[in-house]
């Protein structure tokens, strides 16, 4: 008999085993799916982003490894309150977020990532590389987001299997769950495939840490729509649904938004069913907030300066999918690529396109799938048209990627459909750069119905908890829609996974 069973060794299932450890439970166990070498799911490939409220600058000293006292005097950094994280969330969500899944995760957000620094040794850094522009030799961050980790995902999960051994948690790999037991009912152990074989585990509790269906063509088909066959996986290719047919077997409620995901502008090059383990979340391609954004068709389709980054990524992989061919491109000139981050776009990441014109460019475009080069010189050229005009109407903005600096391509006189709404630069001086984005989906949104005091899901029939039964991660359900505040889902998945084991020990108690 087990104390705790976790189903899935991601940041999430970790922080559940974790805290069921330090809450008292004595035999702990993950099971996974993947075999080791996939060790840590979706959160191995994570760039470590962790949204969080916080105080500012000071907050962090005691837990972040580097900011030495000259670099802490460069930094501007406003504090990020809860009613920012929440209006964030709510905002994005167009308000159909659970207001009590979000309360829980933002007003537990900051003690997570305590907790995480404290007792699960997560190397914290500040987020200098994908959150600040050094402006002026200040190093000012934006988008609400400041915090990262040391080596990204890789250290996270390096972090928690360290940690995991301390706590003598063993993780059974290759060993997928396949149906959960229920007596009476409450859920009371899991089945799980262990060589082939079938194998009857008791638990007292049973966490479900095994994410949403993203890896699962079918099931983003049935949910997202058939144009999501097209879209490639960012991380695991193990997560594939299991979560929500292993609950609804032992009959939870589900929750939240299925028709949407989180997706992102991703290598076009990248392979299909699932991430690079070496590339990992380098093959984001997050600049174009800096330059513009065509189709195949030589079309512009998004306001690549709508808001930061960070409000705006998870959006864009929908919008690039369902253009002609799935895939769109990327175009800068020196001012703005100068500020395109090495990780993502140096020359032994990705393969750009470059030449000495925007004719020559357009010609070299062809050969990568563009379709109308002269559709592509005119929108470009209106575009510049646009920018110069918006310029002399209001020459007294400046440039800034660290605000939103209101430089857009509207004015009295000319625009663009659709606009660009911050950090409009016309494309001028050579030489010119384009790299092929495709459609990259991260994680799915709807997921499984829980308690938000206790991370326990609910049940369809009553909707009060299933005793035994917890769930974390990108499984729950309820809290994001449509859309999603960057760095949220691993502060979320070490929420409600503390939450998770808290509860666990109190049922082994
Ligand atoms: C490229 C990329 C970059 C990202 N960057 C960030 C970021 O910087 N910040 C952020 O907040 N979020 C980020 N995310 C999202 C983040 O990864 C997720 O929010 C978080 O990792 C979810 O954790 P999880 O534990 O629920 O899922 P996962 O980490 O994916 O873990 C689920 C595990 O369950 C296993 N599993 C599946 N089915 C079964 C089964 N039947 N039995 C046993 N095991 C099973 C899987 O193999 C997997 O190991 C990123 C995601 C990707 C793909």
């Amino acid at each position: 008999m087990f104390d705790c069973i976790v189903v899935g060794s991601g940041h999430a299932g970790s922080c559940a085993a974790l805290s069921a450890v330090e809450a008292g439970c004595r035999r702990v166990l993950i099971v996974e799916k993947a075999p080791r070498e996939w060790a840590g799911g979706n959160g191995f490939f994570t760039a470590g982003a962790h949204r969080t409220v916080h105080g500012g600058l000071h907050d962090f000293l005691p837990i972040v490894r580097n900011a030495p006292p000259e670099v802490v005097s460069t930094i501007d950094m406003e504090p990020y309150t809860a009613e920012q994280f929440t209006a964030d969330i709510m905002r994005l969500g167009d308000n159909r977020a659970d207001p009590a899944i979000v309360r829980a995760v933002v007003d537990g957000s900051r003690d997570a990532v305590g907790w995480l620094a404290d007792q699960v040794g997560v190397p914290f850094t500040f987020s200098f590389n994908r959150q600040a522009y050094l402006v002026d030799g200040r190093q000012k961050f934006w988008g609400g987001l400041v915090l990262s980790v040391d080596d990204g995902g890789r250290g996270l999960i390096a972090a928690h299997q360290r940690a995991l051994e301390q706590a003598g948690v063993e993780t059974w790999f290759e060993t997928p769950a396949v149906e959960l037991l229920t007596e009476d009912g409450a859920v009371s152990g899991v089945v799980v495939l262990r060589s082939g074989e079938s194998v009857r585990l008791r638990s007292r509790a049973v966490v479900l840490a095994c994410g949403g269906f993203e890896a699962s063509a079918e099931l983003r088909a049935e949910h997202l729509g058939p144009e999501w066959l097209k879209a490639k996986v960012r991380g695991t290719p193990y997560n594939t649904g299991d979560g929500l047919s292993l609950a609804r077997g032992a009959g939870a409620a589900l929750a939240g938004d299925f028709a949407h995901c989180h997706a992102t502008c991703w290598d076009a090059h990248a392979p299909d069913a699932h991430g690079d383990r070496v590339l990992l979340n380098q093959l984001t391609k997050s600049g174009y907030p800096l330059g513009v954004l065509a189709n195949a068709h030589g079309v512009r389709f998004a306001d690549e300066g709508a808001d930061f980054r960070n409000y705006t990524y998870a959006r864009l992989g929908r919008a690039v999918l369902r253009q002609p061919g799935a895939f769109a491109f990327q175009l800068f000139d020196p001012r703005a690529a100068r500020w395109l981050r090495a990780e993502e776009y140096a020359d032994a990441v990705v393969a750009a396109t470059r030449a000495e014109s925007l004719s020559a460019l357009a010609d070299k475009l062809v050969a990568h799938g563009l379709a109308d080069r002269d559709a592509l010189l005119a929108t470009l050229h209106g575009y510049n048209g646009a920018v110069r005009a918006a310029r002399a109407e209001h020459p007294e903005r400046a440039w800034d990627p660290a605000v939103k600096d209101g430089l857009s391509t509207e004015s009295a006189r000319a625009g663009c459909d659709p606009p660009k709404s911050n950090w409009a630069l016309p494309l001028e001086e050579p030489p010119f750069v384009a790299v092929k984005v495709a459609c990259g989906i991260t994680f799915t949104f709807g997921g499984l119905a829980i308690d938000p005091r206790t991370a326990g899901v609910l049940a369809e029939r009553t909707a009060t908890p299933i005793r035994g039964l917890f769930c974390t991660g990108e499984l729950v359900g309820g809290l994001f829609f449509g859309n999603y505040p960057g760095g949220s889902g691993l502060t979320a998945g070490a929420v409600f996974g503390r939450m998770a084991g808290r509860e666990a020990a109190k049922l082994a108690a």
